[in-house]
């Protein structure tokens, strides 16, 4: 499952940056979603809730923002807004689409105590 493995690196990176910053506790999360990354809200947070038990994070609100997809489109030979994987170019109505953003899953901001 795509957001469990989520789950387990963004706990991986705060354990890390609460041992180099030498806090114990993370209220907040802020994280940027890609529109291209296939990640649904509701899964990530229960994911996160559940790996993140005993650790410094248990408890943590996610506050995710949504990042638009950009994809190269060979037909038009230009950059366009890709709001999902699979649809066509908004511009030529092409497929050969070739994702350059909103793939990735960011965190981007935590709050700590
Ligand atoms: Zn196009």
């Amino acid at each position: 499952m795509h957001e469990l493995s989520l789950s387990n690196g963004m706990l991986e990176i705060i354990e890390k940056r609460a041992l180099e910053e030498g806090f114990d506790r993370v209220l907040v999360v802020r994280l940027e979603v890609g529109a291209l990354s296939c990640v649904e809200h509701a899964a990530l947070s229960f994911c996160f809730a559940s790996v993140t038990r005993g650790s410094v994070a248990q408890g943590a609100r996610l506050e995710i923002r949504d990042v638009a997809g950009e994809a190269w489109c060979w037909d038009c030979a230009t950059v366009v807004a890709l709001a999902r994987r699979g649809d066509a170019c908004t511009r030529c109505g092409g497929y050969l689409l070739e994702p350059r953003a909103g793939e990735q899953v960011w965190v981007k901001e935590l709050e700590v105590v």
